[in-house]
């Protein structure tokens, strides 16, 4: 059984709000983490809790660790990890994006739910645990990343993973970040994201010769060259991963068939299409091997034909493929062409079956009078580097309204107070199971 307490006689959810607006207002666009630390700190420490680390990559690149121990004793270590740094605002806001506004219950901002609210949700999770007086078994470690978003190999998780080993020692489990609220058929389901696909970057390197531009006639331009292969990669490659086969059962039952099957994938996602094209790109993801082409590249001078022309793409694979898997299929558009990797993230799961993490969740979820749904993401997060650790990793963060999973990077980003107070529930309600 669950404790029952009254969450708004411990936590005000007004104080969550002014620590998330806090946050956003420290524009930590791949970088300026220590100052989002810095902000967390201070409230810790006027809540008199002093068990944390601030463990810097390099100077402003900080990462933080807080620990709550419960007074019960040994059992589940679990790890809950989020990200201090956001992307850039980007266009289309009718807001500004850092000034951390409030409008009818909704906080805007960006990383107002990626995941400055989820940091913010487990700040206060923290501090709720200190107020009930730390009355669970086991230890629950917060880690608030940074360099989330570019993954550089030298900064945040990755750079933990090398040089401080002992902040992942002994975890039993973490939670990664994100989840929420979807409506399948009318029907509401909170998110389980129990697995993630893969990224491989590459530098597809065309060279010719550089002429003035004056006398083209005859010359090798590399640009012509490079814009015919980019023309031939297709924007994927059909696969069916096992582990999102299952998952679309499980959520679609019968209907799955229709999208694992090579024939009718095409057809159901052209269907699809014409009535949400949001989702028709999700399943898309879910059933190919993606190629995106993102930069591209050559040419110093307007009147010189360049030696060299260049393009990145963006590959995307189940963890049936390993970056060789990936190199193989892009190098068949591009024969006797140079192709340099530039980032690769692997594609993790974790089972869902039989873990009692999972099940731990699945059970916060119900308590919470919802369905759990098992979701595979299409894009990539530090949970990854963890599972190549042996930790298993799930992520859940319950809200109260829908929540476009597939796209948090986007103009208007936002969260509600309301959802802010049900994670925190949620993730509150967790501890206690595992204790
Ligand atoms: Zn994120």
């Amino acid at each position: 059984m669950l404790p029952h307490i009254n969450f708004s006689d411990y936590i005000d959810p007004k104080e969550m709000c002014e620590l998330l607006k806090r946050l956003i207002q420290i524009p930590s666009i791949n970088g300026d983490e220590t100052k989002v630390a810095e902000e967390i700190i201070r409230i810790l420490e006027k809540e008199g809790i002093e068990t944390y680390e601030l463990i810097e990559s390099a100077p402003g690149r900080g990462n933080l660790i807080i620990d709550i121990r419960g007074k019960r004793g040994n059992g589940f270590n679990l790890m809950i990890i989020g990200h201090a740094d956001v992307v850039p605002a980007g266009e289309g806001w009718t807001v500004p994006p850092f000034a951390g506004i409030e409008r009818n219950g909704w906080i805007y901002g960006r990383g107002a739910f990626d995941n400055k609210g989820q940091v913010t949700v487990m700040v206060y999770l923290a501090i709720l645990l200190h107020r009930l007086g730390l009355d669970f078994k086991g230890k629950v470690r917060l880690l608030i990343a940074a360099d989330e978003e570019t993954q550089h190999p030298n900064h945040g998780v990755r750079y933990l993973i090398k040089h401080r080993p002992d902040v992942f020692k002994g975890i039993h489990g973490a939670i990664g970040e994100l989840g929420g609220l979807v409506r399948i058929n009318n029907k509401e389901f909170q998110m389980i994201i129990f697995g993630e696909k893969s990224s491989a970057t590459y530098d597809i390197i065309v060279v010719g010769e550089g002429k003035h531009s004056s006398t083209p006639y005859g010359v090798k331009n590399p640009i012509d060259s490079l814009a015919k292969i980019l023309l031939r990669i297709p924007d994927g490659v059909f696969f069916i991963s096992n582990p999102v086969k299952k998952a679309l059962k499980k959520t679609l039952g019968f209907y799955s068939y229709f999208l694992t099957n090579r024939i009718t994938n095409k057809l159901i996602i052209k269907l699809i299409e014409k009535k949400n094209k949001e989702l028709a790109r999700s399943l898309h993801a879910l059933t190919h091997i993606t190629i995106a082409k993102t930069m591209v590249y050559g040419g110093t001078a307007e009147n010189v034909i360049p030696r060299e022309a260049k393009a990145t793409v963006d590959l995307r694979g189940f963890p049936e493929q390993n970056e060789k898997d990936l190199r193989k299929i892009i190098t068949k558009y591009c024969r006797g062409i140079e192709i340099r990797l530039r980032t690769y993230i692997p594609s993790t799961y974790t089972n869902p079956e039989n873990s009692l993490l999972h099940n731990a969740i699945c059970d916060v979820i119900r308590t919470l009078k919802y369905e759990p749904l098992p979701v595979f993401m299409t894009g990539t997060s530090d949970s990854a580097w963890l599972r190549k650790l042996g930790i298993p990793v799930f992520h859940f963060f319950v809200t109260k309204h829908t929540i476009d999973c597939f796209n948090p990077h986007m103009a208007d980003e936002k969260i509600h107070i309301d959802d802010l107070m049900l994670a925190l529930q949620g993730y509150y309600y967790l501890i206690m199971k595992l204790s």
